[in-house]
């Protein structure tokens, strides 16, 4: 009987509680610790300041399934989505955790116990690697785990060392792939062809070992850390007998209702439903914690996710607003594991339902600027003034324009967009007392933002831009 991925879910949570770990609730996608983190992208972030040493729990050892987003920050996979079979831009990270307990021995050991025997992998189909200079690693996985060498390889910093910032905890990496079989194009970790999907990463161990100070230079902890992270969607998948996260049970599931909900004879096979399928996760999720549509930070990753959504839909031949309906699909789905989800389905549906109904005010002129733009166009780059346009006032995200251009064979002209949206900023200073924040980086609190959004005056030059 193949896991489903709720199951499967609760077989990692159990396998770790049953060795020690206390489960602990995944934290909200808007890091409650850490003002400089956009989202919540790994499992690691709510445990911050337990694996600084500034906070201690009543326990040495974690497991969790952890809400993430990517999508905007430095982790940023939201061009990826539709277009490789294993990113999303909402995905959950199962992980285990040691502060000061165990170390990569049994770190190294849980993993591969749990992949060959729990779950059953075969383990000709995993392959791993570890960081270069990770002599203490290597010995573990060749000589007491007894990986075959072949499937073995050191690589360098930029994939396997890990640190939480310039300065502070630092340390190796191991990663565990599964080789999805020859039929996919793709190379095996470490080579110029792993872009593909054949070898997708499952698992990485992160080994904090380190601390590293402002010249760089890095001395051990006094009590090194373990920090795990598993896509859940991409172990679904592979124990699911599938290479494809879209072709899980869940994603099945979301992608029909997806259909049903744009409407008409769909093909269920279409990136397009894909897209939505994966975008009502993070918009709902996103909702769900506390972010809403906006023109500033957090809320405009939200807006743009949304609108991109919306977009796909429209693309299919949905006609009025469908977006909002896949979230009953959704609380089905994850309503269990994430109670806060079922609590908030009815604010969920009307926040979608809002923004989705103000952008298709705009979206058909919009597409119709855009196509005349194209059809006009002379080389292959959409130039930034028409990118400027559609954003300014048929309200397009330029990662929304990006995304049809793509799918056209085209570029956009970001540069001529920036200075086009410069003009447009210095126009708005020269007509207001305070500076319009669009654009803002990525440290501004979604709280204050918003209500300072509503209670000032500061809507005035930021719905002129945006036009909404
Ligand atoms: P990739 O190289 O495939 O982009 P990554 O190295 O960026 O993955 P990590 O930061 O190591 O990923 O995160 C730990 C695990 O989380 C990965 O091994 C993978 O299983 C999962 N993961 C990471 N990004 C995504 C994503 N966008 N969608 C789904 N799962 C993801
Ligand atoms: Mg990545
Ligand atoms: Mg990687
Ligand atoms: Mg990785």
């Amino acid at each position: 009987k193949t896991l489903s991925t709720a199951e499967l879910r609760q077989r990692f949570l159990d396998y770790f509680r049953e060795r020690g770990h206390t489960i602990v609730p995944s934290s909200p996608l808007v890091p409650q610790n850490d003002p400089t983190l956009l989202f919540t992208n790994a499992g690691m972030v709510q445990f911050k300041d337990v694996f600084l040493g500034r906070e201690k729990p009543g326990y040495t050892r974690a497991t969790t399934s952890q809400r993430c987003v990517r999508a905007g920050g430095k982790h940023n996979d939201l061009e990826n989505v539709g277009y490789t079979a294993r990113h999303h831009t909402f995905f959950e990270m199962l992980g285990n955790f040691s502060f000061g307990d165990y170390f990569k021995r049994e770190a190294i050991q849980y993993a591969w116990e749990f992949l060959t025997r729990e779950v059953g992998l075969p383990e000709e189909r995993l392959w791993v690697t570890v960081y270069e200079e990770d002599d203490e690693a290597a010995d573990i996985w060749l000589k007491e785990v007894g990986v075959s060498a072949e499937r073995f390889s050191r690589i360098g910093a930029a994939d396997n060392f890990w640190s939480m910032g310039d300065t502070g905890p630092c340390g190796p990496c191991s990663e565990i792939f599964y080789d999805h079989g020859p039929e996919v194009p793709g190379g095996p970790p470490g080579t110029p062809e792993e872009d593909g999907d054949r070898y997708v990463e499952i698992w990485n161990l992160v080994f904090m070992q380190y601390d590293r100070d402002a010249s760089g230079e890095m001395t051990p902890l006094p009590a090194p850390c373990v920090d795990t992270g598993m896509g859940l969607e991409r172990i679904a998948a592979v124990l699911q007998g599938v290479h494809s996260n879209y072709d899980t049970d869940l994603f099945q599931r979301l992608i029909h209702s997806a259909a049903e909900a744009v409407g008409g004879d769909q093909d269920l096979s279409h990136p397009s439903l894909k897209v939505i399928a994966d975008h009502i996760r993070a918009c709902s999720f996103l909702i769900v914690d506390g972010v809403i549509p906006s023109n500033e930070g957090r809320g405009y990753v939200l807006r743009r996710i949304i609108r991109r959504a919306v977009r796909h839909g429209f693309k299919l031949g949905a006609s009025g607003s469908f977006f909002h309906k896949l979230v009953p699909t959704l609380v089905e789905e994850m309503g269990e594991a994430f109670p806060e989800l079922r609590r908030r389905q009815d604010d969920v549906i009307k926040a979608l339902r809002r923004e989705e109904e103000r952008f298709a005010e705009t979206v058909e002129q919009g597409m119709k600027l855009l196509d005349e733009a194209i059809a006009g166009l002379e080389g292959d780059t959409i130039p930034g003034d028409t990118v400027f346009k559609l954003y300014d006032t048929y309200g397009f995200p330029v990662d929304l324009t990006a995304d049809i251009a793509r799918e056209r064979d085209l570029k956009v002209d970001q540069e001529g967009f920036d200075a086009a949206m410069n003009a447009q900023r210095e126009r708005a200073r020269a007509a207001s007392s305070f500076s319009a924040a669009h654009g803002a980086a990525p440290d501004v609190d979604a709280e204050t933002e918003f209500t300072g959004y509503e209670k000032t005056g500061h809507t005035a030059t930021v719905t002129h831009i945006f036009r909404d």
